[in-house]
């Protein structure tokens, strides 16, 4: 039997060193065989502006497929919080809403990115928020299998509600709006380079939490074939 720890990845290049599937390794292991290469990991960006609800839903993915939910916001508030040295390199940048630079946060990244736990897959919230990030994220998972991005799409005055509504230090009116800026000069391209790409599955973010859940499993399982 195929060890079921190893990752698909791992497993195929194994079965290919070991000249499988061949004839004389019976059907049921050709068959295991054949499944275990099959299985692509689950690696998702789930995209969408502050407040789209983009990081309760990646939890809420993230728990029902046992793969981590890798959100850069909290690392980095996590980071302040700690009082690390990246903390205080960026706490000002989280105050004004701006965007921390693509180096630093690639780095963070690429370094969580190595964990065994992501062999199965992830979800990505708030990362690649900018171009060279998604470049980089792109070269990170070449032998991966690549990204699936889930984006929900909200009204913005339904985001300023539910911001207003959450409390968080950077969510004050002026912030907000400095935060929706940058998403729309920084972060909108990136959604477009993924959809010349055809990896995108657009969700209403609008409708009621478990509607959009339900929509985003529905939305993953109809690219898995
Ligand atoms: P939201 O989902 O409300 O936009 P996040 O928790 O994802 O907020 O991010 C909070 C802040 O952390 C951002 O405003 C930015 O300052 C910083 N940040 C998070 N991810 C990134 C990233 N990929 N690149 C640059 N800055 C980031």
């Amino acid at each position: 039997m195929p060890n079921p720890t190893v990752s698909p990845f791992t497993r195929s290049r194994i079965d290919a060193a070991q000249g499988a599937p061949s004839a004389s390794r019976g059907a049921e292991t050709r068959v295991a065989a054949r499944l275990a290469v099959a299985k692509v990991p689950l690696n998702l960006v789930f995209f969408g502006p502050p407040g789209a609800g983009k990081g309760t839903q990646a939890d809420r993915f993230a728990e029902r497929h046992a793969i981590p939910k890798i959100s850069t916001g909290d690392m980095l508030r996590k980071a302040i919080h700690d009082g690390t040295r990246v903390g205080a390199l960026v706490r000002d940048t989280l105050q004004r809403g701006a965007l921390v630079g693509d180096d630093l946060i690639i780095s963070i990244v690429a370094e969580r990115l190595e964990r065994p736990d992501t062999s199965n897959g992830f979800v990505l919230d708030g990362f690649p928020r900018t171009l060279p990030q998604a470049a980089a994220l792109d070269a990170m998972l070449a032998d991966r299998g690549g990204v699936r991005v889930i984006a929900l799409v909200v009204h913005a005055d339904e985001v300023i509600r539910r911001l207003g509504e959450r409390g968080r230090e950077d969510d004050d009116a002026f912030v907000i709006k400095e935060r929706l800026a940058v998403y729309a000069r920084e972060t909108e391209p990136v959604l477009e380079y993924y959809r010349r790409r055809g990896v995108v599955s657009v969700l209403d973010g609008n409708r009621p939490l478990d509607e959009v859940t339900d929509a985003i499993e529905a939305a993953v399982k109809n690219k898995k074939t």
